[in-house]
């Protein structure tokens, strides 16, 4: 990925045509955008998000740790099952998702599609997967069809399945996801490692799911554990790993995981901001910007104080800044847009600017001496082109 000077592109309906020295293209008699001195890359991708947990934001309350806050989210989700607080949590975070840049969502869906008609208008690209977890084990094979029914000829979204995690859903129903998604060739995705109780839960050892979260609810999951298991370890011996996973947030790795992951060519896909907020470590920033498998995302404004990707972007760029990481902003760069295009599966569509692929676009106003610094620094103020499709929006 590199920078090029002086280039126009020259697009037909909603993909790169070509791209090449500007003088090329000046007398084409076809419709001209202008937008001098700017910087234009692939549209930013949010790979990981929650666009209907806006509401929650709000709500929270003080917490120690993620099962504290999770705990939060059980009993918030309970409660409230307004569908109009739900559907301008949606709007909401399209609209901010779509003001800082981003061309494409990796949406996890968790409220059986009431989701896709707002989506749909707004027009984002999106990667909509349908979560799974304990609480809606029995009817999801049948809430899926329609789910896959609901989109058919919606041309931006493709569908993929989202088990929700490892502590959420019993071994039994991963197995019948995993023979499911084996069959039907479904893109898979699920948080993990993303807390120090998960890893001490899935060896078996003292823990907050066990001693706080499953205390409240009726029947508790029936999962396999084993003191030698870390929630890689697990997925792997489930096969999961066979699915070609992307893993969300895998903040605590072992040395052993991280082999696994590289062995494995696992997708992965970072919230920074969001392991901050629940007051838990980051992820391996050198490990994970020098993979070429990494996304990066918001997840939902649940865990995070905005859905702003540049934000995340910064935030980023200030932890990573003192590992002295070479060429630091282009891999952010990178992993905010084709590494995420990788986490998506769609890689072959959107994620850098090529020809033939979709015309999704953002221009940014050049005010600093460094154009990645123009992307970085001012939290999408400068952007003066959003494209999605070749439509500009
Ligand atoms: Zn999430």
């Amino acid at each position: 990925m590199g920078l090029l000077e002086n280039r126009s592109l020259l697009l037909k309906s909603n993909k790169i045509l070509k791209i090449d020295h500007k003088n090329k293209f000046k007398d084409l008699n076809y419709k001209k955008i202008n937008l001098n001195e700017s910087i234009i890359i692939p549209g930013l991708i949010n790979s990981h998000i929650h666009l209907e947990l806006n509401w929650v934001h709000k709500k929270l309350r003080e917490y120690k740790n993620f099962p504290e806050w999770l705990n939060q989210i059980i009993d918030l989700k309970k409660n409230n099952l307004n569908k109009n607080v739900i559907k301008k949590s949606i709007k909401d975070a399209i609209i901010s998702s779509i003001k800082s840049g981003v061309t494409t969502i990796g949406q996890i869906s968790s409220y059986n599609g009431i989701d896709i008609p707002i989506i749909n208008k707004y027009g984002i690209r999106c990667c909509y997967f349908y979560e799974i977890a304990n609480s809606n084990k029995d009817n999801f094979i049948k809430n899926l069809k329609v789910i896959e029914r609901r989109l058919i000829k919606k041309n931006l979204i493709s569908i993929g399945i989202f088990p929700h995690s490892i502590y959420s859903l019993d071994t039994k129903i991963w197995e019948t996801i995993i023979s499911i998604c084996k069959k039907k060739g479904y893109i898979t995705s699920t948080h993990l490692s993303e807390s120090r109780d998960e890893v001490q839960f899935i060896k078996g050892n003292d823990n907050k799911f066990d001693n706080l979260i499953f205390q409240k609810l009726i029947s508790t999951p029936n999962i396999y554990r084993r003191k030698s298991f870390s929630p890689l370890k697990y997925l792997k011996y489930i096969n999961f790993l066979d699915l070609n996973p992307t893993l969300v947030h895998m903040n605590n790795l072992s040395n052993e995981d991280k082999d696994i992951v590289k062995k494995n060519n696992l997708r992965i896909i970072i919230c920074p901001r969001s392991n901050v907020f629940l007051k838990e470590k980051l992820p391996d920033l050198e490990f994970m910007l020098n993979y070429d498998l990494t996304g990066l995302g918001t997840d939902g404004l649940s865990s995070n104080h905005d859905l702003n990707i540049i934000n995340e972007m910064y935030f980023l760029y200030k932890k990573a800044k003192k590992l002295k990481i070479k060429n630091l902003k282009e891999k952010i760069l990178y992993i905010a847009t084709l590494g995420g295009a990788k986490c998506l599966g769609i890689d072959n569509q959107v994620g850098s600017i090529q020809e033939n692929k979709k015309a999704d676009l953002i221009g940014f106003k050049i005010t600093q001496k460094n154009p990645l610094n123009s992307i970085l620094y001012d939290g999408g103020k400068n952007i003066n082109l959003r494209m999605i499709d070749g439509k500009i929006i």
